[in-house]
């Protein structure tokens, strides 16, 4: 399998390379240049194994050229044998026709683990191969932050810094973070704004020289491995309520569009998925796109679910790549045209096929909490600010078209325990794994809002590695 450019002017590249690259050169994002097709036959043979062989099975057309099926199952087997539940994204059922997918059984109790799992065990291997190292440095506004050091600590060749707001996460976001004590992981409080951090890394890439002198490399969701290896969860879940033979539909709370365009891949495959509902928060831009083919940039407003505060959604590029007829020219000169005018041009045509299976809804505070306590009431089932835009969302949706609904639940309650408190009136608990974070060391650097500091202190830290 070779990996394309949305942009249609960077080289083509195998799986290996997209791993390590990111973000491709035209400034476009890699997608596979072909879609592999599952046959009904082999998804009912699929239906009866475990997450593991089942992600092995998904992932190895997309991976096969770079890594053998053996590898590529051990390296399953490791990532989610950390899971806490034996099923890693088990359901349940709320009622008739809506199930809730619980994808926040990792480590740091958020779905990103699902993905960042993988790519930590992908670069160690590959790395290893290639006989290089590789430093990332990321900004997080919470989840992101844990969740990729989590599945970096202690891995050959790999240094992980992580850039955060000093004062604006939370204490649990925080101490996820800090108090992981490991030689090659390093956690920088910056005197500033989450913009203020994406910029310093944003700066660190574009500064060619140092870039290359460190290998500096992405764990975002722009990186392929991250989408890939989410369309497992889809698969897993649609083919035990009753995949191939029957339909059913997902509800995505939805930020940069990374978690439900792995959806919409585990369609291209072949899987019947009738409908994404995409959930959102009072940042609407998604809903008034998909209700009225809206896209205009507003201010990102701070909500009860910051993990989808977001304007601009960066997997959506790779989503409009196929409503633009996969024509690189149409989608360079619309992506351009939307970042200058913060408006999306879109032709009738292509609105009416980004409209085809997708839907928008979504909450706003006093809507989130609502919901909250009509889930905890109904269902005595705690569930977090952004799971809650979806359960709505299946709720107006779902029961009218008497399908199968399934809810990705993207993080565990306690993640966001004083909306969750403020809603139902109930404490969530932290799982055992976590209790002790708050009676451990913290170990972070606290910076000034300063490129070049920034890039002395990685130099200094980072020079086992490179030196
Ligand atoms: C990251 C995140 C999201 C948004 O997912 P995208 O892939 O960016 O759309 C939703 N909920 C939670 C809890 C998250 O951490």
């Amino acid at each position: 399998m070779k990996y394309i450019s949305t942009r249609g002017q960077a080289p083509k590249l195998d799986f290996e390379e997209v791993l390590l690259t990111g973000l491709a050169e035209d400034g476009g994002l890699y997608l596979p240049e072909t879609w592999p097709q599952i046959t009904e036959e082999k998804m009912k043979a699929w239906a009866k194994l475990s997450y593991a062989d089942l992600a092995a099975e998904v992932m190895e057309p997309f991976v096969s050229e770079c890594i053998d099926k053996k590898t590529l199952t051990e390296l399953c087997h490791k990532a989610y044998g950390r899971f806490r539940h034996e099923a890693v994204t088990p359901l349940k059922q709320l009622d008739s026709q809506v199930w809730l997918q619980e994808l926040f059984q990792g480590p740091t109790l958020a779905f990103k683990d699902c993905a960042l799992q993988m790519l930590g065990l992908f670069f160690e291997h590959t790395l290893a191969k290639k006989k290089s190292s590789i430093t990332i440095i990321g900004a997080t506004s919470g989840d992101t932050g844990s969740a990729a050091i989590e599945a970096c600590r202690d891995r050959e060749g790999i240094e992980i810094f992580i850039l955060f707001p000093d004062g604006k996460v939370s204490d649990v976001q925080r101490r996820q973070m800090t108090t992981v004590d490991s030689p090659n992981v390093h956690c920088v409080a910056v005197d500033g704004t989450f913009d203020d951090c994406q910029d310093l890394v944003k700066a660190c890439f574009n500064d060619h020289e140092f870039r290359n002198k460190i290998s500096l490399s992405a764990v975002n969701s722009i990186n392929w491995a991250r989408i890939m290896a989410q369309i497992v969860y889809y698969f897993y879940s649609a083919l035990r309520l009753g995949a191939p033979e029957r339909e059913v539909q997902f509800a995505v709370p939805t930020g940069n569009f990374g978690n439900v365009f792995a959806g919409y891949a585990a369609q291209k495959m072949g899987l019947p998925i009738s409908k994404f509902l995409v959930g959102s928060n009072r940042n609407d831009i998604l809903t008034r796109f998909f209700n009225a083919n809206d896209m205009s940039i507003k201010t990102v407003e701070p909500s009860l679910s910051p993990s989808m505060d977001i304007q601009i959604s960066s997997n959506f590029e790779r989503f409009l790549y196929f409503c633009l007829d996969e024509n690189p020219k149409a989608l360079t000169d619309a992506m351009t045209a939307f970042r200058k005018d913060g408006k999306l041009p879109l032709s009738n045509a292509a609105f009416t096929k980004a409209t085809e299976c997708f839907e928008g809804f979504s909450l706003d505070d006093e809507g989130i909490l609502a919901e909250i306590a009509r889930v905890y009431t109904e269902n005595q089932e705690l569930i977090d600010p952004h799971t809650a835009a979806s359960t709505a969302h299946a709720k107006v949706s779902g029961n009218k078209q008497n399908l199968t609904t399934i809810v990705l639940a993207t993080a565990h309650p306690a993640k966001f325990s004083e909306a969750v408190k403020m809603a139902s009136g109930v404490t969530p608990k932290l799982p055992p794994h976590l209790s002790h974070i708050f009676s451990i060391p913290e170990n972070y650097k606290l910076s000034p809002n300063d490129l070049s500091m920034l890039q002395t202190f990685v130099m200094s830290e980072g020079a086992a590695t490179y030196s």
